[in-house]
């Protein structure tokens, strides 16, 4: 591994040679602050691509210009809009077109995909959630349960990480699997956890899932845009991401779906039905009876919001062109940079100096997303980082989350992070 110098020069030498270098320059920055920004929370919201206001005014101009026929006779023609992101969307999650759809926000593709793939049966009724999920997880999971009538406390069981640990152990997660068994109906986790950004081997996961007879699937809020998947080799059953956080779609932007191939046309699976899902081909006939379309399209309800998709669109196209292994390649290269001016400046102030990183070290169990635990001092720290100018992320009780993203962050960032740190400690 490359040895890193927390100085400015050598910060810009690292600039210098990005191959990313110049996608920077096709995002805005926030410029409300007294002092130039460091913004590190991708993670929560993406900046706005420049190019985002011409492909919402495209689609704007053809509503005027066209109305309603603008469903067939704009340039990306809105009654197949969807089907311009597809593609792109599925390189970026390592999936085959056809498992794909963008639709509908996060959350409500959840539960749309729980709709279908958890299905307690006899005595086959239980979840393997990680504990503390993100909020809305727990809630979509929760009522999922009681849904179908059944005990919370006796059909959700959660992982945590063990007392006195931040991180959950993996091989705690795939004990609870096999050891739940064939009690067991459905695994869903986070990929990459919201909070500690510790990265899960979705692979092995969905594997042990699948050795006792469950569906897996998984939340990839926090992974999607950041982490190099393969869900279709990892064999996921279905997963579901939103597009606003590293993939830079707009605030509540539309968001992903994935179900695995073998599931694209499985009529037995029970779902909740709206047009959109029904078969292309015939939709405009409005027969009663659901025939769904092949594939994730088929778990679409509504016509597309087409000026959200238009926003999601601009960044997908980014995406393609900076190729989601060059995007990986220098996640880990100034995630690993930021680490070490943070260990850096906690090295030199030891002394009142009183937090520390709970994100995995390890490369290939994270993206890039560092937790930095504050004991105690944490509220104090996180406001004169603010205060500087640093855009960061708060999380009760003791949390910072900082998230250098690869396409538009800089090395520089990283650097003058270090710098606000290290007055914000004094
Ligand atoms: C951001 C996030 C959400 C947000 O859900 P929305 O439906 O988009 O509001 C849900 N789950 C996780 C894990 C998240 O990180």
């Amino acid at each position: 591994m490359m040895k890193f110098e927390n100085t400015r020069e050598f910060a810009q030498k690292l600039d210098k040679n990005d191959p990313l270098k110049s996608f920077r320059d096709k995002f805005y920055f926030p410029n409300f602050t007294k002092d130039e920004v460091v913004y590190f929370t991708g993670n929560s919201l993406g900046l706005q691509p420049k190019s985002t206001s011409d492909y919402i005014k495209e689609e704007l101009d053809a509503w005027a210009k066209y109305g309603v026929e603008g469903h067939f006779l704009a340039e990306k023609p809105w009654f197949s809009y969807h089907e311009f992101l597809t593609e792109k969307a599925a390189k970026i999650v390592g999936a085959i077109p056809e498992e794909v759809v963008i639709t509908h926000s996060l959350t409500t593709n959840l539960h749309l995909l729980m709709v279908s793939f958890y299905r307690p049966e006899g005595k086959r009724t239980k979840i393997i959630c990680e504990a503390k999920a993100f909020p809305s997880d727990q809630y979509a999971l929760e009522s999922q349960v009681k849904f179908h009538g059944l005990d919370l406390s006796e059909n959700l069981v959660e992982i945590a990480p063990r007392e006195g640990e931040h991180l959950i152990r993996e091989e705690d997660v795939l004990n609870k699997i096999a050891e739940v068994g064939d009690e067991l109906a459905m695994v869903m986790i986070g990929g990459v956890n919201y909070y500690t950004g510790q990265l899960f081997d979705m692979k092995s996961i969905t594997e042990a899932g699948h050795a006792v007879g469950a569906t897996v699937g998984f939340d990839l809020a926090h992974a999607a845009g950041n982490i190099n998947l393969k869900l279709h080799d990892w064999g996921v059953d279905f997963a579901a991401w939103c597009g606003y956080k590293y993939l830079n779609s707009s605030p509540g932007g539309v968001s992903g779906m994935f179900v695995h191939e073998r599931h694209a046309y499985n009529p037995e699976l029970p779902r909740f039905a709206g047009w959109w899902g029904y078969d292309k081909e015939t939709r405009s006939q409005m027969e009663p009876g659901f025939n769904p379309m092949r594939g994730a399209e088929g778990w679409q309800l509504s016509n597309a919001p087409i000026l959200g998709m238009a926003a999601h669109l601009a960044s997908l196209d980014i995406f393609e062109e900076a190729g989601m292994d060059r995007i990986g390649e220098k996640r880990d290269q100034i995630t690993a940079f930021l680490e070490a001016v943070i260990e850096d400046v906690s090295k030199k102030n030891s002394d009142r100096c009183t937090f520390e990183i709970i994100t995995p070290k390890d490369k290939t169990k994270r993206g890039a997303q560092l937790s930095i635990l504050a004991h105690g001092q944490g509220k104090a720290l996180f406001d004169a980082l603010t205060e500087q100018g640093v855009i960061a992320d708060w999380r009760e009780p003791n949390v910072i989350r900082i998230a250098p993203a690869p396409l538009y962050n800089s090395y520089e960032d990283c650097y003058r992070f270090g710098v606000c740190l290290e007055k914000a400690i004094q």
